[in-house]
């Protein structure tokens, strides 16, 4: 690990804080744009994380920064498409005539159905976050990134708007270190938004999630064919806004865990491993298949994790990745938000270097797409809670399947509101308006406030 020099009042242009997908790429753009960036990472990578599975979106970045070949080098199951199964697909309410006769119960997409600005191969991947992270890492090093393992960043003191002081934590050491800006990808932990008080709870998505990875999962238990087995598969449970994904993440290794609401999950108390058998246990199917593979790691939580920021830039410093946002995970959405947002962010920081100005203001163009672009995956997202039904009808619908593959890709970051989620947005209005609407009584209990919506 190099050690900082002071001179010349900063010791970097960008200090970045973390070292995962939104760190690593950050530094990737910038050290390649010519500008001295350092990477403070409190982990020694590799590190578990989870979040495994990405959206075609992350393939321009990956291109773009020069990282695609070492990805495709690691040799990460290639993931084609995605997949939905019903809660009854196996077992339950099998009077809901409503979704059985429209066969509403199941839904895939291939991402090979549309073409996608930047994106030169019809797949994305599954990954193994230990693995792909720490390529993303050595990989902005290799571009002159300057990376800190075992570095953690206690605070940030902007006294001087124009040299903001990271507190770097190094075993019992701690050094101040000067940067002309400050972006902070410490991902949930959200070191700049707790430090000044801009982080925002989600007033709607309060889920937990228990996961693990499992050998020897049989990954067409549920599924329609054989070819299935290498996509992600979203199985819903028949339990209020509780579903189960399921990630290869090499030949024999699936990934595969529980997100349900705070609410449910706070009734298992400590018992994480009951929990998990128990939720999966309403899909028989599988349950069977878990019961025949094995577990090969403990299972681990990850609690109340959606929230906004009420700012995500201002002077010297801007937010990207989880540390400026976090919604739910069901469309496999943060990787891909997290290099995106790097990119968008770092347009803006190569701009504000060669002005020499970094003032907020330098920021607004990566402030404004960064907003549509999540506000995008929430209403989404939202849409998908509050009308499960209508998810798998708008993807079944030819006039509207490719639009919502669009969302689904992470193609989320035009100018144009997408039109699949406007027709979305009317056709719920129209079912909640109308009480006799044969879908009314499918409605769910998550309810989003066009507030709650856009946090930032
Ligand atoms: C249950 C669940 C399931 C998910 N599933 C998916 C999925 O299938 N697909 C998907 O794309 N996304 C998924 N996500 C989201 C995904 O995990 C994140 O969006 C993604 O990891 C964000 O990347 P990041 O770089 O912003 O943050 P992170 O990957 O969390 O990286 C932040 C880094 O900062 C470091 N750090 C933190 N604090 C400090 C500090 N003070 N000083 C120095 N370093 C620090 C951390 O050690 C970490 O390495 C899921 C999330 C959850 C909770």
């Amino acid at each position: 690990m190099s050690s900082v020099d002071v001179t010349a009042g900063h010791d970097f242009d960008v200090a970045v804080i973390g070292g995962g997908p939104a760190g690593s790429t950050t530094a990737s753009y910038l050290a390649k744009a010519g500008l001295s960036v350092a990477v403070f990472e409190s982990e020694l990578f590799p590190r578990e994380h989870v979040g495994e599975s990405l959206v075609p979106a992350t393939t321009p970045v990956l291109l773009e920064i020069g990282a695609m070949d070492k990805i495709e080098a690691a040799g990460f199951p290639r993931k084609y498409g995605a997949a939905w199964t019903a809660a009854n697909g196996d077992g339950i309410d099998p009077l809901d005539f409503d979704v059985h006769q429209q066969g509403l119960g199941t839904a895939e997409v291939l991402f090979n159905e549309r073409e996608q600005l930047g994106v030169d191969r019809d797949y994305t991947f599954h990954v193994d976050r230990a693995q792909f992270d720490l390529i993303l890492l050595k990989h902005a090093e290799s571009l002159g990134a300057k990376v800190f393992s075992g570095a953690r960043v206690h605070r940030v003191g902007f006294t001087d708007s124009d040299r903001p002081v990271l507190d770097v934590g190094m075993g019992p050491v701690r050094t101040p270190v000067r940067a002309r800006m400050v972006v902070d990808a410490s991902g949930r932990s959200t070191l700049l938004g707790r430090q000044l008080k801009v982080k925002v709870p989600d007033p709607v998505f309060k889920q937990y999630a228990v996961h693990s990875w499992f050998e020897d999962l049989d990954r067409t238990a549920l599924a329609d064919r054989g070819e299935q087995a290498d996509y992600i598969f979203i199985h819903f449970l028949p339990i209020e806004d509780t579903w189960v994904w399921q990630i290869p993440i090499t030949d024999t290794i699936t990934s595969v865990g529980v997100v349900t609401q705070k609410s449910r999950f706070k009734e298992a108390k400590d018992d994480l491993e009951g929990f998990f058998w128990n939720s999966v246990a309403s899909r028989p199917g599988l349950l069977d298949a878990l019961k025949r593979s094995r577990r090969l790691r403990p299972f681990k939580t990850e609690g109340d994790y959606s929230y906004g920021m009420r700012k995500v830039a201002d002077d010297s410093m801007l937010l990207v990745g989880d540390a400026a946002r976090f919604v739910d995970p069901i469309f496999s959405s943060g990787v891909s938000v997290a290099m995106n947002s790097a990119r968008l962010a770092c347009a803006d920081i190569i701009a504000a270097a060669e002005a020499g100005d970094f003032r907020a203001h330098r920021f607004d163009t990566y402030v404004g797409k960064l907003r549509r672009g999540v506000s995008n995956w929430y209403e989404f997202i939202s849409i998908y809670y509050r009308l499960n039904i209508l998810f798998t009808a708008f993807v079944q619908d030819p006039r509207y399947r490719v639009g919502v593959l669009k969302l689904l890709q992470g193609d989320v970051y035009d100018d144009e509101e997408p039109t699949a989620l406007i027709a979305m947005r009317e056709f719920l209005a129209a079912v909640e308006n109308d009480p006799t609407h044969l879908w009314h009584s499918k409605l769910g209990n998550m309810r989003v406030s066009p507030e709650s919506k856009c946090l930032f």
